[in-house]
Formats: C-alpha cells, structure tokens, sequence
C-alpha cells in the first residue's frame, strides 16, 4: 500500500490495514523531517481508502519511536518563532488527521515511545503496550515541551493532573503506571502483544468500542472547573520553582500554556501550542540543553573511536587508598574490572575498604543491589601493602600525595613491579604529566587520568596525553574511563589541563573583585542566581583553601604573563590563617554539622575584618551584570585560548568537560555555547570594557576576527 524509507503499509486480513515504521538503515525509529513527511503521505492514503475498517500503528525495531530528530532542531530553532511554529503547527495539523480518520485505530507500543513517539500514539483511538515498554514526554530535559499535541492530547486522554505532571517533570513511565493513568487501554506482555492488538481492533471495528466517541470528546475543551485548575497548575509551579528553573523556563511556559489552552476546543489549544512553542524553542535554555544533547552524543563517539587499540583491561590497580585512590577503586570493581589496591599504611586501606563497604551498603538498601551483588563488587577489591599481582595488571593508577618526588619515587618502583607494557596513569591534579613522566623508563606507558572528587559520583575524568604518551596508553585510559561508566576527555598535558586552567581564571575574576572591594557574599549570591550551583566563595570553601591556593599558584606559574602571582589573594590569605574552608569548619564562611551531620554554613564576621586588609580601597558596590561580567569573562576568553591551542578537540568536548567537571550552569551550555550565545562582537565588546583589568581579560585574535566576519564556535 506504502512504502518508504522510514514507513511501510500493508493490508491485513478482514479490512484492515498496517502501518509499520521501519527506518531503513538505523536501529530505531525516530520522526525526523523524512518520516513526517512519509507519515503525511500514508495517512492521506489511509483517510482516502473508504473501504478499510482500521489500521494498525506499529514499529518493526524494539522501540516504538524514540522522539524527534534532535540533530534537526538547531538549524529549525534558528529561524524565528513564528516560522518555528509555522513549522510545528503543520505537523501537528497532520497528526490531527490520524486523530481524525474515519476507521479506528490502535498503536502498538512494543518498547519506548517518547516525546514525539507519544504524540503519535496519542492520536490513535486505542494504545496497547508492552509490559516491557515506557513512555513519557521528556521534552523538558531538553528545555522545551512537546509541540505535536502534547500538551493537548495528554490531558484530554488522562485528565489534566498526570498530563501537567508527566510534561513538567519529563518522567517516562512504566506500562504498569501509564495503564493506571489512563494513557493506554490494554498491557500485554510481549509475545502477546501482536494478538491482543489486533483482537483489540477488531472489536474496535465491530462497533464494540465506541471508539468515534472517545475521538470526538479529544476535539473538545478539556472538562475541568476554573479553581480545580488553578489549584493544579500552583501545585507544580511550587515544583518547578523548587527545581531552580528559573534559568529553564520551559516548564512554567508550559504550565501557561495548558491553563490558557485546556478549556479551548482541540484545534484552538493545538495553535496556542505551536505558538507556545515557537517561543520556547528560541529560549537560551532550548538553545543550550539541545547542544549538550548533542554533544553527549559527540563525545561518546569520539571516545567509542579513542578506545581502538586500548589493552584489554582484565584487571587494574590503584596506587594509594585515600579519597581518590579508594574511590577509583570502588568504581573499577562496581564496573566489574577487579583491581589490586596498595598503600603503604594499613589503616588507609582499611579506610579505603570501609568507605567501599558503606557506599555498597546504601546501594542494598536502597534496593538497587541484591547482598549477593554487593558482595562480589566488594571481592572485586584487594588491598595490599605489597606490589604481589602488579605484574598482571594492565593498567595502574596512582593516587599519592601530590608531590613530585613522591611520585617520581612510586613510579619508579612501580615500574619495576610491573611488566613492561603495563599502562601507568597518574591522577595528578596539578603536576605536568611531562614533569612527572621524565623520571620514568617508559613514559610512553605514561598517562593522566585526572579524576574528580568524590570519584563514584563525577562523571569526568581528563585523560592528558604527554608528549611521550602513547596512542595504546590513551586508548587503555579512556576505555578504563567508559567500563567505569565516566566519560573521559582527551587533553594536552598544559598546566591546570582544561578544567582548572579554565576555572581558575573564574576564580582570579573573583579575587580581583575581593580586592577591588566586592563583599564576596554579594558575589556568591548574584553568581548562584546566574546558575551556578554554588558561589566562587562557597565553592573554594568546598575544595579547601589550601588546595585552591595552591591550583592557583601552579596555574599562575604556567601562564605568568597573562596570570601573574596575585601578591596577597583571599585564598592564601585564609589558607595562611589556617582557615581551610568546610574541612576545618572556617573559610570565607563558617560551618557547624547539622543534625543530620551535614555542615551548614554561616556568616563569620572575622572573614570581612581579614579581607579588609587586602582592599587598599575599601568596600565599593558592584552591580550584578558587572560581577557577572568580571567572572564570566575570563572563563569564557581562557577555554577559547585552551581551544585555540589544541588543548581539547572541538567545542562539545571542551563545553562537556565544563558542564561534567566544575557545574557550569546548563541553561548557558558551556563556555562556548555562552560566547556563541553572546555573539563573538558582543563578547568582545564586553571584554574590551573590562581591559583595564589586565591580559585575562585581552580576546584572541581569532576571537576579534570572529566578531568581524559574524562567525560561531558552532555550526548554526
Ligand atoms: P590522600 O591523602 O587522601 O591519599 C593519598 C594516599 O596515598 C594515602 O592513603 C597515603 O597513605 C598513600 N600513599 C602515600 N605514599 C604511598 C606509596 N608510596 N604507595 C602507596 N600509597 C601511598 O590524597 P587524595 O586526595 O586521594 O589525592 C591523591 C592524588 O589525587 C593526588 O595526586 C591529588 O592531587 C589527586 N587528586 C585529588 C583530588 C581531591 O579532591 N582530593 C581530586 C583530583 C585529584
């Protein structure tokens, strides 16, 4: 009957028909411009054949349809809302017509249906799902919410209260939940599923099901009285207010939108929505999550290709047992990767082995691991204080203090426990990898793997490669990275690497504001409203004074000239008077534990008398956008310098280290989706205002021929 690329029909037996969607060439369905197009066409087919008695919705892959076409939604969200709602209410008019038909339909869910794979299976006069199936209407993930009726079939099929939960939250939901909510009539199991399908259309067709009915109450208002709705709507506002939104508007946009489209018939409320959406597909956070979306999506390729000629990685080891070294550790067994674990004192690998055994502990609790399970991560570890074993590993990483000689002398012994070929990696959070690498007899074998703290939780680790490194010893570092569920980013050994290069000139925008007179809890507040998820301030307090102090010091050591020594910074003045932050319960703030033991922060008067020493001006007020200014700026100018010089490979590796490694507010994307956001002219224009502040604060020659020729660091 039809055949496409992304669509076939058939007819089936007794009348009725099939339309399968079956993308030629890629393992899942999904509804880029191709198969709406195709769509269009099979359903003007089906809504002309007047002898047909139903159709049968279907997908040949083991999803149903994952969503929309994500990668075509940076060049539609480039033209203007009202040419993306043009773009979207036409689609949606088409789905109307599915809604529409003169037969009855079912749609078989046979595995994920999300976001515009549920807006399809919601025009249909019938669902039927797999037990095994989810679906959901994730599109505020991605700072948007659905634009192919949605927001309006949804909360006609369901009731308005799972409708404006399942779309402001983005939650995807089980068979068992959407059968209770009323999304779909029918769950069966898998082997089932085909039978019970068409049974269901059969009875549909006979008249059995008054299914034309149910159609005709989906073109009308939405019944819900004015005050039950208000009352809703307030409920998940509170949420969304919760959830800090208010960088990522696309929930309360459409919580607006439902209250001003639920009692308008199905067509009025299906143009509010393309409306609706027009403008919140030309939202900074639109604009933003959708490239992290995308650049997930890079770096995960790129890393798939950087693990060719990785060793096989049967087993591991870690030098060390403290924070990092345990914490390396226990994520290697949880992925199933046995490592040796050495220190050189007992009670450390007791600690080592203790916070293992409390994190497995949460994990049985919590249900997500049997006993049994548990048992066999924590068999996965073996602490020693002897090198026995290290000559069967292959890949070691330390974890010692951080001090050349010390390691310069554990890698050497290293080196001799273990067999050539054997990748050594270092975990250095400020040493050159060169550095550290010249006291070793194979530095080709050498690699930094820089993890975050604590370790089981931050998903990023840079891999640096030397200028020995070889192309097997970071092929063996980065797979080590995704068995353990990280994602790992290449970089070049420079000091600070990526991520604290480009975070220590945020935090030199800092110090400089402290000493120009800015009262550094007025520059915590405006740069967590900004979107930061803690203030420079607060967030040196969390790292401890000591080691900030020191990151900056190696960092002003690499790039003197345009980071020189700052004489008499905060950071080493507190350190200097042994107020290390939330370690030792004083650092610009001070900490007391709660009575769940978690520290809570309080001001502490003593921090403004010490600062005021280094203020030869006094106090001065700074308005926000000029904190802003003062801060971002040099963030964004230092990862265009780190790109320039090839730190990193492109910009969705440098903006996902950002967004992975330090927090950097989602909703701008990373430094690059923040500069491309701002346009190179404006960027510049702004840096330019801030010249006097010295060379942090120079753009690139590249950067100023950008703003010339209207370039981007992505493709528009
Ligand atoms: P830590 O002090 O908690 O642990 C260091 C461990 O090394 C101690 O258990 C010590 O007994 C052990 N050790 C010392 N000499 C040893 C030897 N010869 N053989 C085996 N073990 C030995 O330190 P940490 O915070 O885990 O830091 C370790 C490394 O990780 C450092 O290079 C640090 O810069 C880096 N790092 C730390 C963090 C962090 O936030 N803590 C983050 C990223 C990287």
């Amino acid at each position: 009957m039809y055949q496409g690329k992304s669509i076939r029909m058939i007819p089936l037996a007794d009348g009725f028909a099939e339309l399968s969607f079956d993308r030629q060439g890629d393992a899942i369905n999904k509804l880029d411009s191709l198969t709406m197009t195709e769509f269009g066409e099979a359903i003007r087919l089906i809504a002309g054949a007047k002898d047909l008695r139903g159709l049968l919705i279907t997908s040949a892959k083991d999803a149903f349809i994952v969503g929309a076409d994500i990668t075509e939604f940076s060049a539609l969200f480039q033209r203007d809302a009202a040419a993306i709602a043009a773009v979207v209410s036409a689609r949606t008019r088409m789905l109307s017509t599915l809604e529409d038909l003169h037969i009855p339909t079912v749609v078989v869910i046979n595995g994920a249906a999300l976001g515009g794979g549920l807006e399809i299976a919601l025009c249909g006069s019938l669902r039927i799902m797999s037990s095994q199936a989810q679906i959901g209407l994730p599109e505020v993930k991605l700072g948007l919410f659905p634009g192919y009726g949605g927001t309006v079939r949804l909360p006609r099929i369901t009731g308005p209260a799972t409708a404006l939960e399942w779309i402001t939250t983005g939650k995807t939901v089980s068979a068992t939940a959407a059968l209770d909510a009323g999304a779909v009539d029918e769950v069966a199991e898998p082997a089932d599923l085909r039978a019970r399908a068409l049974a269901l259309l059969a009875v549909a067709a006979k008249g059995e099901i008054d299914w034309a009915v149910r159609q005709h109450v989906k073109r009308g208002p939405v019944t819900i009285s004015a005050n039950e709705l208000d009352a809703l709507i307030e409920q998940h506002q509170a949420k969304a207010r919760a959830l800090r939104a208010k960088h990522q508007p696309a929930a309360a946009m459409a919580l607006d939108l439902m209250r001003a489209a639920i009692h308008e018939p199905r067509d009025s409320a299906l143009q509010l929505e393309s409306e609706a959406f027009g403008n919140v597909a030309k939202t900074q956070a639109a604009s933003s999550l959708v490239q992290i979306f995308l650049n997930e999506q890079t770096v995960k390729k790129i890393g798939k290709t950087r693990t060719k000629g990785s060793r096989p990685l049967q087993g591991g080891a870690v030098l060390g047992a403290g924070i990092m070294g345990g914490g390396i550790a226990y994520t290697s067994a949880l992925s199933g990767v046995p490592v040796l674990m050495k220190d050189i004192a007992q009670s450390q690998l007791d600690l080592g082995m203790g916070e293992a055994r409390k994190q497995l502990a949460k994990q049985v609790k919590s249900g997500r691991k049997t006993e049994a399970a548990a048992a066999t991560v924590l068999n996965g570890i073996h602490p020693t204080l002897e090198y026995n074993g290290f000559h069967n590993v292959d890949i070691v990483i330390e974890a010692v203090v951080e001090n050349l000689q010390v390691k310069h002398k554990v890698l050497c012994e290293l080196e001799q426990a273990s067999s050539p070929g054997t990748i050594i990696a270092s975990n250095t959070s400020s040493l050159r990898i060169d550095h550290i690498a010249a006291a070793l007899q194979r530095p080709g074998e050498f690699v930094g793997m820089h993890f975050f703290n604590p370790v089981p939780v931050m998903p990023l680790v840079e891999v640096i490669q030397g200028s020995y490194t070889t192309p097997e010893a970071v092929a063996t570092a980065v797979n080590y990275c995704i068995k353990m569920g990280k994602t790992p980013i290449v970089v070049k050994d420079c000091p600070g690497f990526l991520v604290n290069r480009v975070l220590t000139a945020y935090i030199r925008g800092f110090l400089q504001l402290v000493i120009d007179g800015a009262d550094f809890r007025q520059v915590d507040r405006v740069m967590e409203a900004f979107g930061w998820p803690m203030g420079p301030a607060y967030l040196e307090d969390v790292v401890g004074l000591d080691t900030g102090s020191h990151v900056c010091d190696v960092i002003s050591a690499g790039y003197s000239e345009r980071m020189p020594p700052i004489a008499n910074d905060a950071l080493r003045l507190l350190a200097i008077n042994k107020r290390h932050g939330q370690k030792n319960g004083v650092g610009f703030y001070r900490y007391e534990s709660d009575p769940n033991g978690k520290p809570r922060r309080s001001d502490c008067e003593d921090t403004h008398t010490l600062l005021a020493a280094l203020q030869p001006n006094g106090k001065r007020e700074f308005t926000d956008d000029e904190i802003v200014d003062r801060m971002m700026v040099p963030l964004v100018l230092e990862a265009i310098r780190a790109l320039e010089e090839g730190v990193v490979g492109c910009p969705a590796e440098l903006d996902m280290a950002l967004i992975l490694g330090i927090g950097f507010p989602a909703y701008l994307g990373g430094a690059l989706k923040y500069a491309d956001w701002l346009g190179a002219q404006e960027l510049v224009s702004r840096a330019d205002a801030l010249t006097g502040l010295g060379p942090l604060y120079e753009p690139t020659d590249t950067l100023r021929k950008m703003s010339l020729s209207g370039q981007s660091f992505y493709k528009p």
